[in-house]
C-alpha cells in the first residue's frame, strides 16, 4: 500500500521504454497512490510503453523535438482529462552520437550537442508550454536529473551539460509567471544510478555504479521503485519548488575523507550488517 493518498489527481509522465524506465517506476508509484496516469513516450515506443503498462496507463506517442507531435499531444491530453490534469514528469532523455558518451568531451559535436539540449532539456521548456492551459493550478512538474550537471562523471560528457541546462530550465520555470500565477511548483529529482536503456547507453556504466555504491550510506544504490516513490512524493509535497533534490542514499554527501582502507572497512561494515 502506498504512504501517500494522490485519490482525484492526474499525473502525465513523459519518457518509457520499458518496465526498468524511471518513468515506468514513477507512472506505477502515483498509479498505487490513486492517481490517475497517462504515459508519453517516442512513437517508435509506443507499443512496447503500452505491453509494459497494461492496466497501469494509456499510452499516447509524442516525439518531443516535433511542435507539431507535441500540440496533438497536449489535444490528446485535453481530451482525455477536460477538466485538466496536476502533474507533469519529464523522463526524458537522449541525442549524443554514438561514441560521445565516453572518452573525451572535446570530441563532442556540434549536432549532436544542439540535438541533445533539444531532446533532453529544451524539452522540458516545451511541455510546459503547451501543457500550461491543462495544468490545473496548484499542481507541479518534476524533471529527472543526474548529479553530473555539477560534479565531474567520468564519460557522461554531453549528457552532464543537458542536464545542468534542465535544471536551470526547472528554477526558471518555477519563477516564470505564467506558472507561478497558477501556484504551479517545478522542481528537479536528481536519481542515483540506476540500470536502464539510457544509462546503459553511458560508457563504464557498470563501474559508475559500483563507485556509486561505495559512496552511498548504505552499501547499495537506489532502486527504481526508491524514485518512484520519491517522485511521487516531490510531486505531491506543498512548498517545494525550484529545487533539487538529490534522490542518492547519500551519494551527493559523501565527502573526499575515507581512504581506501575505510572505504574497504566500511564496506565490510555494511556486509557484516546484512549478514
Ligand atoms: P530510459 O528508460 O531510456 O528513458 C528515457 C526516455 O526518453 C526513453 O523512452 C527515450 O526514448 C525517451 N526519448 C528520447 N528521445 C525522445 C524524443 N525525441 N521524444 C520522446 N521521448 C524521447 O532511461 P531512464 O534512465 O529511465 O531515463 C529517464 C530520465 O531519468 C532521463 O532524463 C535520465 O537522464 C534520468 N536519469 C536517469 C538515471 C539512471 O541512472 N537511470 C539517473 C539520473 C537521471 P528512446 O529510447 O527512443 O531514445
Amino acid at each position: 500500500m502506498s504512504i501517500l493518498n494522490l485519490e482525484g489527481k492526474c499525473a502525465l509522465v513523459v519518457g518509457v521504454t520499458n518496465n526498468r524506465s524511471l518513468g515506468y517506476h514513477i507512472a506505477m508509484a502515483l498509479k498505487e497512490a490513486g492517481a490517475e496516469v497517462l504515459v508519453a513516450t517516442h512513437p517508435d515506443l509506443v507499443a512496447k510503453a503500452q505491453k509494459a503498462l497494461e492496466g497501469v496507463a494509456p499510452v499516447y506517442g509524442c516525439d518531443v523535438t516535433d511542435d507539431t507531435s507535441l500540440t496533438n499531444l497536449a489535444q490528446k491530453v485535453g481530451n482525455f482529462w477536460p477538466n485538466g490534469f496536476d502533474y507533469l514528469v519529464h523522463a526524458v532523455a537522449g541525442g549524443p552520437a554514438r561514441g560521445e558518451l565516453e572518452g573525451s568531451f572535446l570530441k563532442t559535436s556540434r549536432e549532436s550537442y544542439l540535438r541533445t539540449q533539444d531532446i533532453s532539456a529544451y524539452s522540458l521548456i516545451a511541455l510546459c508550454r503547451v501543457l500550461l492551459e491543462k495544468l490545473r493550478d496548484g499542481g507541479s512538474v518534476l524533471a529527472l536529473t543526474f548529479a553530473a550537471a555539477h560534479f565531474h562523471s567520468v564519460n557522461y560528457n554531453i549528457m552532464a551539460a543537458a542536464k545542468a541546462a534542465l535544471e536551470a530550465n526547472a528554477l526558471y520555470l518555477a519563477f516564470a509567471p505564467e506558472l507561478a500565477e497558477k501556484g504551479i511548483r517545478v522542481n528537479a529529482l536528481s536519481a542515483g544510478p540506476v540500470k536502464t536503456l539510457s544509462s546503459m547507453g553511458v560508457g563504464g556504466f557498470r563501474d559508475a555504479e559500483k563507485v556509486g555504491e561505495m559512496r552511498t550510506a548504505f552499501g547499495e544504490n537506489v532502486s527504481g521503485e526508491d524514485i518512484g516513490i520519491a517522485a511521487a512524493m516531490l510531486l505531491a509535497m506543498p512548498g517545494l519548488t525550484g529545487q533539487v533534490v538529490n534522490v542518492d542514499n547519500g551519494i551527493s554527501c559523501c565527502g573526499m575523507g575515507s581512504t581506501i582502507t575505510e572505504m574497504a572497512n566500511h564496506q565490510l561494515g555494511w556486509a557484516a550488517a546484512k549478514r
